[in-house]
């Protein structure tokens, strides 16, 4: 569609911002319902932040995306937050209500799409969180809305592993959320339904790399399923090893394309079309496998 004079104005905002993938992403969404926005990359260094989100309410902006590093420094930035932002303690969305912004975070409902699909009962299966850090807080959040009896989550530095446990222990109940040192992952590998990287372990360039050897996938029921975050290069090592022994996959960018179209719904109220999303993703950065 034209840009013209009533075009609406969605975005995303980050520090760098220019390899993001949402603009692909959502200016294909729009376009293919013919929707009268566009949606821009906005470069916002730290401490122009405020400056930003009230220049980007003069104008006119309907909501954006966050990505690093303001995921966390817009908090207090903003009106009011839903009660996931509070549980994952980051914003990925924001909207604009009766003149202010107010804040979501998506990335629980990305993660949770590709699951969900499955069809799949989660009561009495236990799951596997291979890091602790900002990602890792979303998928613990989405393991517990999918019904899942434990999840153990395990990260190479213990003082950091058990605050991340502590700052679970008002939100989850007792006995949901356990942890295990690195070296002890391993044991959990025979009765893991899902087992989720959220380290770096395997992103390119370091593409060889992968959180567990073939042997530890050689443990894994038959059924479980792998699901790594990363989301280049496609499959990783670690989904690789997973297809070639017939356990069922799921990859980063599933993830990141349904964070986007959870966005797309919660600001402009109408599903986005996920096949044209998938298609562009793929076709930026995969064009060979097309
Ligand atoms: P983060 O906050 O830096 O956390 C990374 C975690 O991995 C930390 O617990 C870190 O431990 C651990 N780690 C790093 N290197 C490791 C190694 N060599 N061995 C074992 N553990 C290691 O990063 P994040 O934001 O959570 O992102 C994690 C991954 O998820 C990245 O690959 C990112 O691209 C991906 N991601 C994907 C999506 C999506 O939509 N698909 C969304 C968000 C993130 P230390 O604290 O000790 O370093």
């Amino acid at each position: 569609m034209p840009i013209r004079g009533t075009t609406q104005l969605l975005g995303v905002i980050g520090y760098p911002v220019k390899h993001s993938l949402s603009p692909v992403i959502h200016n294909a969404a729009l376009e293919s319902l013919e929707l009268d926005y566009v949606y821009l990359p906005f470069s916002i260094a730290p401490g122009d932040l405020e400056t930003a989100l009230s220049g980007m309410l003069v104008i006119g902006v309907q909501g954006f995306n966050i990505t690093i590093p303001h995921k966390q420094a817009i908090i207090p930035c903003l009106k009011s937050v839903s009660p996931l932002v509070d549980q994952v303690g980051a914003v990925n969305t924001v909207k604009r209500e009766a003149g202010a912004w107010i804040g979501t975070n998506t990335d629980v409902a990305g993660f949770l799409a590709p699951l969900q699909a499955l069809n799949l009962n989660w009561s009495n299966q236990t799951g596997l969180l291979l890091g602790c850090g900002g990602a890792a807080r979303a998928v613990v959040v989405a393991c517990w809305q999918l019904g899942l009896a434990e999840l153990t989550v395990s990260g190479r530095d213990l003082a950091k592993l058990q605050a991340f446990q502590a700052s679970w222990q008002d939100i989850l109940p007792p006995g949901f959320l356990k942890v295990v040192p690195w070296e002890g992952w391993a044991k959990e590998l025979a009765a893991a339904a899902l087992v989720v990287n959220s380290t770096p372990l395997g992103m390119a360039p370091e593409m060889n790399h992968s959180p567990l050897a073939p042997k530890d996938l050689d443990q894994l029921p038959a059924s479980a399923i792998i699901y790594d975050l990363i989301y280049t290069p496609n499959p990783t090592q670690l989904l690789a090893w997973g297809q070639e022994r017939g356990l069922k996959t799921i990859d980063g960018l599933e993830m990141l394309i349904q964070q986007g179209a959870a966005a797309f719904q919660w600001w402009l109220g109408q599903p986005a079309p996920v096949d044209v999303m998938r298609a562009q993703a793929w076709a930026r950065l995969f064009p060979e496998k097309l």
